[in-house]
C-alpha cells in the first residue's frame, strides 16, 4: 500500500516550527518510516516546479506554519491547498497571524521605513529599499511583494485542521500525525488540543483567586515571584484563562507566566479581548486617574493581550490599512 504523501512548508514564522518537527526526536524516524515526504524546503531539495507537477489532492496532507504576508506566500498557500487532501495551519502563525501579526499595528510605508530606515541599528544613508523588480544585462530579477497586512492561513485558503502553539509541542504534533496516520481526525476545523482553559492544567490553579482586586500590575522582570503561586495573585498577568490548554502549562512550569500562544477555547471570540475585559472589570480603583494608574502597569497592551492572534481578532488590524 503506498504511504500517505506529506508536505511541510514555512511562511512568515520564524523557524521555531520546522525545530518543533525535528523535536520529535526518535519518533521522527517513525513518521519518516510511515509517510513519504514529497516537500520540505527547509530540510529537502524540493522545488516548487516539483509541487506544481503533482496532480490536485495528490499531497495526503500539508503541514504549514507561518503567517501570509508576501505575495509569494499566499501564492504557496494556494498551490499547497490545490494539491492537498489536508491542509493543516501549524504553529500559532499559520493558526493566529501569530508574532508576525503585531505588524498589522503598522502600514506596510511604516514598517518599511522603520526597517531600511530609522531604526537604531540602520546604516543606509542612500536610503535603499528592497526593489520588487531589478534589471541587468538583459536579465530580470524579482522579489516577492510584502502585503499591506499580515494574515492567518484560514484568512487566504480553506483550512481542514489546526495544530496550535509558539511551537507546538513535539506531543501535540505526534498526536496529529498519529490521528492523520490512523484515520482518526475530528471535523473539520477542529483544533487539535483540549478545548479547556490553560488553568485547569496549571500546577498552579489552586493559588488562583476567586476575587481578584488589582492595585498594580507588574512584570515579571519587576518582582521575585514565588513559584508555586499563581502569578494573577501575585499581580503579574498571565493569559492562562483565555487560553487552550495543552502544553502541559509549560511556561507558568517553567517560571513565566502565560502568553497565550496556543489562543482561545472554541467558546472565546476574541483571546485578547476576554481577558482584557475580565482583568480591567477587577482593577481595584473606581476613579479614572486611579484606574489609569494601575493599567500604566501594563506598558504595551497590544503586545500582552494579542501577542498572537492580532491577526484574527475583532479588530484585525489598523483601521483602513488595506490588504493586498
Ligand atoms: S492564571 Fe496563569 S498562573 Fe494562574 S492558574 Fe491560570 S495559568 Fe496558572
Ligand atoms: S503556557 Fe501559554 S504561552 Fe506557554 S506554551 Fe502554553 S499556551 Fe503557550
Amino acid at each position: 500500500m503506498p504511504k500517505p504523501k506529506v508536505a511541510f512548508y514555512w511562511c512568515a514564522s520564524c523557524g521555531g516550527c520546522e525545530e518543533a518537527v525535528v523535536d520529535l526526536a526518535e519518533d521522527i524516524l517513525g513518521v519518516v518510516e510511515a509517510v513519504d515526504i514529497v516537500f520540505w524546503p527547509c530540510a529537502m531539495d524540493f522545488k516548487k516546479a516539483d509541487v506544481e507537477a503533482m496532480p490536485d489532492q495528490s499531497i495526503t496532507a500539508t503541514l504549514l506554519n507561518g503567517a501570509i504576508r508576501t505575495t509569494e506566500q499566499e501564492e504557496m498557500a494556494r498551490l499547497l491547498r490545490r494539491k492537498s487532501q489536508f491542509l493543516i495551519a501549524y504553529g500559532a502563525c499559520a493558526h493566529l497571524g501569530g508574532i508576525p501579526g503585531l505588524a498589522n499595528q503598522f502600514s506596510r510605508e511604516q514598517v518599511l521605513r522603520y526597517v531600511y530606515e530609522e531604526s537604531p541599528s540602520t546604516v543606509n544613508e542612500t536610503r535603499q529599499r528592497p526593489q520588487v523588480k531589478f534589471a541587468e544585462h538583459g536579465r530580470e530579477v524579482s522579489l516577492p511583494q510584502l502585503h499591506h497586512v499580515v494574515r492567518a492561513l484560514d484568512q487566504v485558503v480553506d483550512v481542514d485542521y489546526y495544530v496550535p502553539g509558539c511551537p507546538p509541542t513535539p506531543a501535540l504534533t505526534k498526536a496529529a500525525v498519529s490521528a492523520l496516520l490512523e484515520n482518526r481526525l475530528p471535523p473539520k476545523g477542529s483544533v487539535i488540543a483540549p478545548d479547556t482553559a490553560l488553568c485547569e492544567e496549571c500546577p498552579r490553579k489552586a493559588t488562583k483567586p476567586t476575587n481578584l482586586a488589582f492595585t498594580e500590575f507588574k512584570r515579571p522582570h519587576q518582582v521575585l515571584m514565588d513559584p508555586d503561586t499563581c502569578f494573577l495573585a501575585q499581580g503579574v498577568v498571565c493569559m492562562g484563562p483565555g487560553t487552550r490548554s495543552g502544553c502541559a502549562a509549560a511556561c507558568t512550569v517553567g517560571g513565566m507566566p502565560c502568553t497565550g500562544c496556543f489562543g482561545p477555547t472554541s467558546r472565546v471570540r476574541d483571546q485578547g479581548l476576554k481577558m482584557l475585559s475580565s482583568l480591567c472589570a477587577n482593577v481595584a480603583p473606581k476613579e479614572e486617574g486611579d484606574i489609569n494608574k494601575v493599567l500604566a502597569g501594563i506598558p504595551d497592551p497590544v503586545g500582552t493581550f494579542y501577542r498572537y492572534g492580532l491577526a484574527k481578532s475583532l479588530l484585525r488590524r489598523k483601521v483602513n490599512l488595506p490588504v493586498n
